[in-house]
């Protein structure tokens, strides 16, 4: 990203905004009316700027916890970066924006790390329509499966909204990431826009894993879920 890539388009206007975002590095973008079952304290702020950067072929040889271990740092320093351009484009506009980093930055204990509690990138992603929350629970792009880091940006900048919330899952009848996991820990249950994760997922069980894979590998992760989904893969 080169120093003229700082620069937003003059105008807001949604089109120019997404191609600019995807210019400076991101691989999929999308803007979502998130105002219905938003928190209280960030209602202020009713549209979501979804974004996300793809993660490179995984090598399914190696460890579970590779995909993890290998690139999310250098993703999520794209992600952050992405966001500082834009957070900081759209407030010279005299807009709020409040970015909401990769959800691997949920160990920070800084101010920011409260507000993930309230907002999750699911929400972000569904609403501008890039995708549904699988049976893994991860969020899945037609275009890229669940290969994606995600990031949101809050704003009541007045952008145009994406014109299709995704509201239901596409896994239909595949199960291959219930089969996969090692934990036992999905349920084999289809979302829909009202589903909580905690009925999807039995997270004790899939923290289990991650705790032990720290164990073993040095970083609480699996990856498993991801790496067999096909969603995405031409
Ligand atoms: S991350 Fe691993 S343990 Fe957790 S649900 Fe996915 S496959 Fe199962
Ligand atoms: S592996 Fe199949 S069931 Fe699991 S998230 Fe991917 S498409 Fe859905």
């Amino acid at each position: 990203m080169g120093s003229k890539a700082a620069f937003l388009p003059s105008s807001l206007e949604s089109g120019a905004l997404k191609k600019r975002i995807i210019e400076i590095g991101a691989n999929e973008v999308g803007i979502g009316d998130v105002s219905v079952g938003i928190a209280p304290e960030l209602s202020h702020m009713p549209l979501a700027i979804a974004l996300a950067v793809q993660h490179p072929p995984l090598q399914t040889q190696n460890s579970p916890a590779y995909p993890y271990i290998h690139f999310s740092l250098a993703i999520d320093r794209r992600l952050l970066e992405i966001q500082r351009i834009v957070t900081s484009g759209i407030r010279r506009k005299g807009w709020r924006a409040l970015p909401i980093p990769p959800d691997s930055c949920r160990h920070d204990s800084s101010f920011i790390s409260r507000i993930f509690k309230l907002f999750p990138h699911k929400t972000a992603a569904t609403c501008a329509g890039l995708g549904w929350v699988g049976k893994s629970g991860l969020l899945i792009s037609s275009r890229f499966g669940p290969r994606l880091s995600w990031a949101t940006i809050l704003t009541n900048a007045p952008l145009e909204v994406d014109a299709t919330s995704i509201k239901r899952s596409f896994c239909g009848q595949c199960s291959r990431c219930v089969e996969a996991c090692p934990a036992n820990a999905i349920k084999n249950k289809n979302w829909k826009y009202t589903t909580s994760y905690r009925t999807m997922i039995n997270v004790n069980r899939c923290a289990a894993e991650l705790q032990k894979n720290k164990e073993r590998y040095g970083q609480y992760a699996c990856g498993i879920c991801m790496m067999v989904c096909l969603q995405g893969l031409k």
